[in-house]
């Protein structure tokens, strides 16, 4: 999948310091993390998918450099775009490849979707509220991504129907790490997640099922994600 060139001058430097900001945040992470550097390919999403896209704006905004700023911000339904350094970060402890195929749990607006869409075969994405599916689909669609298939549902099940996948991506914070999706996760297979209790303490994890079958777990940054609730929502 290409990656879409910024053309608007004013957005492309929010983008360039944007993705700045990201590598310094890697650097000064690096200890915990132990990716001081975030891969090229990884970094060439960041520079190249429209954030401001999937908060509303128009290219012609000029409250569109906003959506730039490295930190999460709020969407529709009480929800958020995470932190740019957050996607990058989470999306570089995946290690894809670009047969991969990727289980996302909480689309949300789309953002880590499309990330995620461009270093990998195909996305399948899940999301409890029907209103941020709907536009997550639409922003995916406006900008010709074809890859990413968005359902409705309760991420706790993951999404058997095309398990099992190379690269699970939690988005949102569960109690501990949902066994379904620890099942889905084909041998060599990658599942990143934010861990930890609703008030914003949480630990990322980083599960590998190895190929012997045996799944071994690493905590690996601080984060403040916004709770993963059972049940599709109305
Ligand atoms: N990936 C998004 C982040 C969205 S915030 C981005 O790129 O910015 C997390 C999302 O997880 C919210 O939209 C929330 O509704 C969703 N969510 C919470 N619990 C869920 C569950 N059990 N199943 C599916 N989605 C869930």
């Amino acid at each position: 999948m290409p990656t879409k060139a910024q053309t608007n001058p004013a957005l492309k430097a929010a983008n360039r310091r944007m993705c700045l900001a990201i590598e310094n945040d890697a650097r000064e992470t690096a200890r915990w993390t132990g990716r001081g550097v975030i891969s090229p390919s990884v970094m060439a999403q960041m520079a190249g998918v429209p954030r401001h896209r999937f908060m509303g704006f128009a290219d012609s905004d000029p409250a569109a450099t906003g959506a730039y700023a490295n930190r999460a911000q709020p969407i529709a339904q009480r929800q958020t775009i995470s932190q740019p350094f957050i996607v990058a970060v989470m999306t570089d402890l995946l290690d894809l490849e670009p047969d991969d195929r990727v289980l996302e749990v909480g689309t949300g607006c789309g953002y880590q979707t499309a990330i995620l869409a461009g270093l990998s075969a195909e996305v399948y994405s899940v999301e409890r509220i029907p209103v941020l599916s709907a536009e997550a689909a639409r922003n995916l669609e406006a900008l010709d991504i074809s890859n990413a298939f968005l359902r409705i549902g309760d991420g706790f099940d993951g999404w058997p129907e095309h398990a099992p996948y190379d690269a699970i991506i939690v988005t949102a914070a569960p109690r501990t790490a949902p066994p379904a999706l620890l099942d889905q996760l084909a041998p060599g297979g990658r599942l990143v997640v934010p861990v930890g209790e609703a008030d914003g303490s949480q630990m990322l994890q980083r599960f590998v099922r190895r190929a012997d079958g045996e799944t071994t777990v690493a905590g690996l940054l601080p984060v403040a994600f916004v709770p993963m609730i059972g049940d599709v929502a109305t």
